[in-house]
């Protein structure tokens, strides 16, 4: 059985006194969930710190949302794996639609990024999904399977154990529009069936989440599909109740 995983990616969003009321009231919030699923936030790096220092000795993980692929040096602006792993991180998001929208990150660099992520020890959550465009000319698994391909390319298969996945269709992303729970199922089928030509066995256990606009009020029905092993949530991460009503979920 695959653990459930419900990841906030908090995106450009919060301040100190914010986070602080934030993680405190998802930490008091998860003391009676039992261990059936794990939970994590990604934060903007200036918070790595914070989050350090309020999450460590809880059942809650952080992480980054982006990383270089250079170790160090001259490159104004970027955070090394390294500077993430120095405040604990143990997740980094890598190719979240916003930085293939916004930054021109292509399948290729997204792939880059994970390798360099996963040889830092940390746990790169890659993210795939289709534009509406895509959807409605129907490109949804073309698409899809070539951002994943990039990465299953340079990945070796024994360290595809370490990654996570993430299906969130740029359409469904902080829209309120949410991808129904066949729709979902049926692109976490698929992206799964396109890890199993790599490794079954890794198929069969690598975490699969759903992202774009999840809440309380879908979470039981997505999560319950087969192939969803759990939330990469935006807008609703930003509310302990809301967060911690996903993660019950
Ligand atoms: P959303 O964002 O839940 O606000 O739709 C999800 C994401 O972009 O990771």
């Amino acid at each position: 059985m695959r653990r459930k995983l419900v990841i906030g990616n908090w995106k450009m969003n919060g301040n100190r006194a914010a986070n602080a009321a934030l993680l405190a009231g998802i930490v008091s919030g998860l003391k009676d969930v039992n261990d059936r699923a794990d939970c994590a936030v990604c934060v903007p790096a200036p918070y790595l710190a914070q989050c350090e220092q309020e999450l460590n000795a809880t059942a809650v993980a952080w992480g980054g949302q982006d990383l270089s692929i250079h170790a160090s040096g001259a490159y104004t602006g970027e955070v090394a794996a390294s500077m993430l792993t120095d405040f604990g991180s143990k997740y980094v998001l890598v190719g979240h639609s916003e930085r293939r929208a916004y930054h021109g990150e292509t399948n290729e660099l997204v792939a880059q990024k994970a390798v360099v992520a996963l040889a830092a020890g940390l746990v790169p959550v890659i993210c795939v999904g289709e534009t509406l465009e895509d959807r409605e000319a129907g490109n949804t698994e073309t698409v899809i399977c070539a951002q994943l391909q990039a990465a299953l390319e340079v990945i070796p298969a024994e360290q595809l154990s370490n990654v996570v996945l993430a299906y969130e269709p740029v359409w469904a992303i902080g829209t309120g529009k949410t991808a129904t729970p066949q729709m979902a199922q049926e692109a976490h089928y698929f992206l799964r069936g396109c890890v199993a030509r790599k490794s079954e066995q890794v198929a069969a256990r690598i975490q699969i989440l759903y992202g774009g606009s999840m809440k309380p009020d879908n979470a039981v029905e997505l999560l319950a599909q087969a192939d969803i092993d759990g939330g990469l949530i935006g807008g609703a991460a930003l509310k302990a109740a809301d967060f911690l009503a996903i993660i019950h979920a």
